[in-house]
């Protein structure tokens, strides 16, 4: 049971007029494990992972999440079949607090009236609020403004978010980007203890090296809209084409 797919991309191809951003591309995610997806700048990763948060539209192929067809779901309804993502560039509520913009998370279920929500939030919401603010080291800073925030911060503010809708899949782009070697190692216990304790599933698009390799199951390579190379680090780590086509060439400094 913990072995199957929960994420499956089928034939998964995406053009941008003449541009072929994603071509053919195919893999799945298993449940409760950590998978990266990696390669170079324009290889792809971005419009992937924004076909499957269902915030663009593919052109050909299939996206399901156990078993079921979603690729055509609005991305509406996305956090009510629990997947949650965080954003390659932040959005938060920059004027709310670092509470209220988690106690939106929470929220996500399709909100009406969120002033009234934030003053009176249902019973237990702030309690999880505050859980997840603890867990990302946020607890000290309720009521500062997100964007008082520093990046790092930030980052951990959205993810805590994102964790508010108490997902079974978790979509990363670039958690790491911008962070400090400390919040590095801070993600990278959070998103391991996500995995292994709680079952969530993480897939995330990441540059970070450090962390790719320390915290991933599986490692999906993308080029060029091609999917290059698949396996475990140390399979990634050492394959020529890989290293060929990203990691021989800096890949934690692009
Ligand atoms: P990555 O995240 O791997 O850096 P992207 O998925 O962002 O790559 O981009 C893949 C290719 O698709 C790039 O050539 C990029 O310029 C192009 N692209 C991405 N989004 C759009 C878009 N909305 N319109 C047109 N071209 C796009
Ligand atoms: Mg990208």
């Amino acid at each position: 049971m913990s072995d199957e797919a929960l994420l499956s991309i089928d034939g998964l191809t995406v053009r941008f007029g003449g541009l072929t951003a994603v071509d053919d591309l195919s893999f799945q995610v298993r449940r409760g494990r950590i998978h990266a997806l990696i390669g170079p700048n324009g290889a792809g990763k971005s419009t992937t992972f924004n076909c499957i948060s269902r915030y663009y539209d593919p052109t050909g192929g299939s996206i399901s999440l156990e078993g079921q067809d979603i690729t055509r779901h609005g991305a509406a309804h996305m956090a009510a079949l629990g997947v949650a993502r965080t954003f390659q560039n932040l959005e938060l509520f920059g004027e709310l607090s670092v509470e209220e913009n988690v106690l939106l998370g929470t929220y996500a279920y399709g909100a009406r009236g969120l002033g009234r929500l934030l003053r009176r939030p249902a019973a237990g919401n702030r309690e999880l609020a505050h859980h997840l603010l603890e867990r990302v080291g946020l607890v000290d800073v309720l009521d500062a403004k997100a964007n008082s925030l520093d990046f790092g911060r930030q980052k951990m503010l959205e993810l805590a978010r994102a964790l508010a809708i108490k997902p079974r899949l978790l979509l990363l782009d670039e958690p790491a980007a911008g962070l400090r070697n400390r919040e590095i190692d801070k993600l990278d216990g959070i998103l391991s203890e996500l995995a292994t304790r709680e079952g969530v599933t993480v897939l995330l698009v990441e540059h970070v090296m450090q962390l790719v390799m320390s915290i991933s199951d599986r490692i999906t390579v993308m080029s060029f809209g091609h999917k290059i190379a698949e396996g475990t680090p140390a399979q990634i780590r050492s394959d020529e084409r890989v290293i060929e086509a990203y990691l021989g060439k800096g890949a934690d400094h692009e």
